[in-house]
């Protein structure tokens, strides 16, 4: 009896390790698919059909908006980051190449746009004459349709900045994860 016992022990040792390997080399194998994944070079198509979206609602309530940027490769990220450190001008941004989610299509900035056509960063403009600014309808608008705002964040505030990220991590994103692994895992 004891001696069947541990006949089962070992079968039962046996299928867990072969569990464990085949989840391991799946596990590695992913890993190389994502770390392979090369870095996009556009903005994503989500984030773009969400951020004319927010331009047709904004527009809908009397706010003309304008966006002011989107992708930005790792080089142009990088001259920004230099900006107010190492080349003349204030300090905008506190991400280097691959650490913001311009780089990876995931974010756009935006300004109000004035009747003339010219852009504003108005905090306080109320050009609909609702009571309410102008700027915080547009992120009440860009939070519904899914965004994180820049203005949201403590410490440094980034009133333009609207990014779409699913809980992705610029680490992660680094690492080859895209949201596209977020939209599978959540179906
Ligand atoms: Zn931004």
């Amino acid at each position: 009896m004891k001696k069947f016992l541990s006949i089962i022990n070992i079968l039962f040792l046996l299928v867990l390790g072969g569990l464990l390997f085949v989840w391991i080399d799946r596990e590695i194998e992913n890993k190389r698919i994502r770390e392979a994944r090369p870095l996009p070079s556009g903005l994503h198509n989500i984030v773009e059909e969400k951020s004319v979206e927010l331009v047709e609602q904004a527009n809908k309530i009397g706010i003309p908006i304008l966006i002011t940027d989107g992708f930005r490769s790792i080089e142009s990220q990088n001259e920004i980051y230099d900006q107010g450190r190492t080349s003349s001008g204030a300090i905008v941004s506190y991400a280097k190449g691959g650490e913001s989610y311009h780089n990876y299509g995931l974010a756009f900035d935006f300004a109000l746009l004035n009747q003339d056509n010219s852009i504003s960063y108005d905090l306080q403009r109320d050009s609909n004459g609702n009571g309410e600014a102008d700027w915080f309808e547009v992120a009440r608008i860009g939070k519904d349709l899914g965004f994180t705002w820049g203005g949201d964040w403590r410490g440094f505030k980034d009133y333009p900045h609207f990014e779409y990220t699913l809980g992705l991590s610029i680490r992660e994103l680094q690492n080859g994860w895209r949201i596209e692994d977020k939209i599978e895992e959540s179906n």
